[in-house]
């Protein structure tokens, strides 16, 4: 019988993941499964948490947080032997949803218990591990506003406001994009790279991407007016961003992008900012639980 390390992020989702631990407890204990429970204090703390949980033995750490949690646990335990999870407890929640977890906490549990282990592409930027998404450009603006906060908004409506606030003010950067045939010269509006499909909270930014095809899902949106962005954006919600004629989609195994100045990426929640950016992939380099039964 597999053993879990929760990493509960006590902040997320405003409380979201630490109202679910009675729930997830109840559970494991009516199933004698040996489990642990560590919360997190402070950014980066998920990372040693996760780590030394690995390095402890326990096959399953979960991230009860949202995306930003699970990127800090899968940073604590590539290479050790230990399985990736994740429950439905942050703001954003695209690695879980990715993996079909299920929203309802006890059906949660069943999946974390029971659930299929699957090994999935796992992907290297900037010395920082990802499972899901990672963007740059106009994306990771407008994420960088949200994670430093704008008053009074909160979740969606911060999101929204956020997004109409970067749209009057963003310039473009020039981007030489290389995936392995000489670099392209490019000023896109962004360019999202995905082994997951969707980022920040369901934008379907890489519809089509399979988790573990060995190939980044990479999309370089084109530059386009104020307007036309305020009237296709929507369409990323339902995976239609893709027939917009400023998307382009490619598959690759490895990707590099040269900004002419230093910007910010975001990666799962988290903001980090560079203008050379190596993109590598280990095909199913990590082992996960699923919300699929065999
Ligand atoms: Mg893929």
């Amino acid at each position: 019988m597999k053993s879990y390390k929760f990493i509960v992020n006590p902040i997320a989702g405003g409380g979201k993941a630490k109202a679910l631990i009675p729930g997830i407890e109840r559970c494991f204990r009516d199933a004698k499964v040996e489990y642990d429970i560590y919360w997190t204090r402070c950014p980066g703390d998920g990372i040693e948490a996760a780590q030394k949980a690995a390095l402890e033995g326990f096959d399953v750490i979960v991230a009860a947080g949202g995306d930003g949690t699970v990127n800090e646990v899968l940073n604590g335990i590539v290479g050790t032997g230990s399985s990736l999870a994740s429950i439905h407890g942050g703001k954003g929640n695209d690695f879980a949803t990715a993996v079909n977890m299920p929203l309802d906490i006890e059906a949660a549990c069943q999946a974390l218990l029971k659930g299929k282990t699957r090994a999935i592409d796992l992907g290297k930027v900037m010395d920082r591990y990802f499972i899901n998404s990672v963007g740059v450009g106009f994306d990771a603006a407008v994420a960088l506003r949200v994670n430093r906060g704008i008053r009074p908004f909160k979740g969606v409506s911060a999101y929204i406001y956020a997004f109409f606030e970067t749209l009057l003010s963003y310039q473009v950067v020039e981007i030489d994009i290389d995936m392995g045939n000489g670099p392209l010269k490019s000023t896109p509006l962004l360019v999202a790279v995905g082994i997951g499909q969707a980022y920040g909270g369901g934008m379907k930014i890489v519809p089509d991407a399979i988790q573990d095809d060995g190939l980044f899902d990479v999309c370089v949106f084109n530059n386009m007016s104020r307007l036309g962005l305020v009237y296709h954006f929507p369409k990323v919600f339902s995976g239609r961003l893709n027939q917009v004629k400023q998307y382009a989609g490619y598959r690759t195994r490895e990707l590099k992008l040269k900004l002419s100045e230093t910007r910010p990426l975001h990666m799962e929640g988290e903001i980090f900012f560079g203008d050379q950016m190596h993109f590598t992939l280990q095909p199913k380099g990590m082992k996960v639980i699923s919300g699929d039964f065999n």
